[in-house]
């Protein structure tokens, strides 16, 4: 397809970048591969807009793939962020902030005991990982087809969303001692959970899996699944790790947890927690944390570690979402999910609205998803249509069919209004894309 309307700022910043970063972007989903056409280069952000370098504004629905909870540029979370500047930016040293924040998750999510912070949901897979293996003596770790973890070496097969978008089976790099340990099973099936125990016996340190999958897309535990893991973890002496990097702190107060109630070993988090700052974290039973450097031996670090200006907007965010906040991001997204069903059905284009809480994408099939291979049976090209439609009207949706897509408290009706005058054009668009 040819894209008629022009981003000439945002190009010329995308060539240069092209010259001097490998394909232009920092992480991979931002190139607009999946999708084609100029990724936009942003400038600023205010509540549910943001501006790209060539003066458009868009209504966002990516809020920066999730943690912009409460639009761009809160006030109240900006003045926290500038006091703490003015104080410093880093010290190396323990500091209030890093206990505010670490009282704030444990306050919230009832199985978090202790919890430790670091600077990104792939450092928190990772060491959670570890210190799984760390604790239990075992090497094997399940994983589940459509579950991205972050970039860790041994989480990095059938990894969705990215590697979904780009249809790479697996990543060079990752060596086969690094992926052997590592046992890839299709999301939603305890049998198969089940078997991969009987066949490992002893061998598996732990399970891990996003609380409720959005990086396929959203695709939500079928009930029972999340509880049956746990189970299943309990009796054969594993870890069951809950991914909440997405979902922790969006869909509810206490993230998925807080929806399931399925008590984890060890969760991740990450996005939400940091108010658009590289801050995240893991955490969970205190006899395993225990297990931790400097009071145990299974060694993890880093520099920026609660990082005062990270931690000061990450509490702050999470002291600004209450229940009224969450009511309010749970309703704007009901409304969008209506909007979006109905252009479609009248449209007359074969769609699945997906819902985990807040969090929803479309898939462009006529078949419910329920693992990573249903996802991958939906008419992309649609959503290739869709999205550039969206786009020129001025709605930024996630460039990829297999995102969830993300609002926040500052999507207000007349954001909402405009999103909902773009559609009609853009479901005509997904109706007529021809493969
Ligand atoms: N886990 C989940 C469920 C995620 O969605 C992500 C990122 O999208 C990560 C881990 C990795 O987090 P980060 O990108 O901060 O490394």
């Amino acid at each position: 397809m040819s894209f008629p309307y022009e981003a000439p700022v945002s190009q010329s910043l995308f060539d240069r970048a092209s010259v001097v970063t490998p394909g232009g972007v920092n992480s991979p989903v931002r190139a607009f591969r999946a999708v084609g056409g100029t990724p936009r280069f942003m400038v600023s952000g205010t509540g549910p807009y943001l501006t790209d370098a060539d003066g458009r504004e868009y209504v966002d629905l990516v809020c920066s793939w999730g943690p912009m909870i409460l639009g761009h540029s809160h006030p109240e979370v900006i003045a926290a962020v500038q006091e703490a500047v003015a104080r410093g930016t880093s010290f190396g040293t323990p500091g209030a902030g890093e206990v505010e924040l670490a009282e704030e998750i444990v306050a919230r999510v009832e199985p978090v005991e202790q919890v430790r912070l670091v600077s990104s949901g792939t450092e928190a897979t990772m060491s959670a990982i570890r210190l799984a293996r760390g604790f239990t003596g075992r090497a094997k770790v399940v994983k589940f087809a459509g579950c991205y973890h972050g970039h860790v070496d041994a989480l990095l097969a059938a990894a969705g969303s990215g590697v979904a978008t780009f249809g790479l089976p697996d990543t060079p790099g990752v060596t086969g001692a690094q992926a052997g340990d590592t046992i890839v099973l299709p999301y939603n099936d305890l049998e198969a959970v089940r078997a991969a125990f009987a066949a490992h016996e002893g061998e598996i340190a732990c399970v891990i899996t996003e609380a409720s999958p959005g990086n396929m897309g959203v695709v939500p535990p079928l009930p029972g699944f999340n509880k049956g893991l746990k189970d299943l973890c309990s009796a054969n002496g594993a870890l069951y790790i809950s991914d909440e990097v997405m979902t922790g702190f969006r869909v509810s107060k206490a993230g998925w947890y807080g929806i399931d109630g399925v008590r984890p070993d060890l969760m991740t988090f990450g996005k939400v927690m940091g108010g658009g700052f590289p801050a995240a974290a893991f955490g969970g039973r205190a006899d395993v944390m225990a297990h931790l450097a400097p009071a145990g031996p299974v060694y993890q670090a880093g520099t920026l570690s609660g990082n005062p200006i990270a931690t000061a907007a990450g509490v702050t965010q999470l002291r600004l979402l209450d229940d009224a906040a969450y009511e309010k991001v749970d309703a704007v997204s009901a409304e969008l999910r209506a909007l979006v069903g109905e252009a479609l059905t009248k449209a007359g284009v074969a769609h699945r609205l997906q819902v985990a809480g807040n969090m929803f994408s479309v898939f462009f099939t006529d078949q419910d998803v329920r693992d990573y291979e249903t996802a991958k049976t939906q008419e992309s090209f649609r959503f290739t249509a869709f999205f550039h439609s969206m786009l020129e009207q001025g709605v930024y949706l996630p460039p990829s069919a297999f995102e969830s897509w993300f609002v926040s408290t500052a999507h207000d009706a007349a954001a909402v209004e405009r999103i909902a005058a773009a559609l009609p054009a853009a479901a005509q668009a997904a109706a007529e894309a021809t493969a």
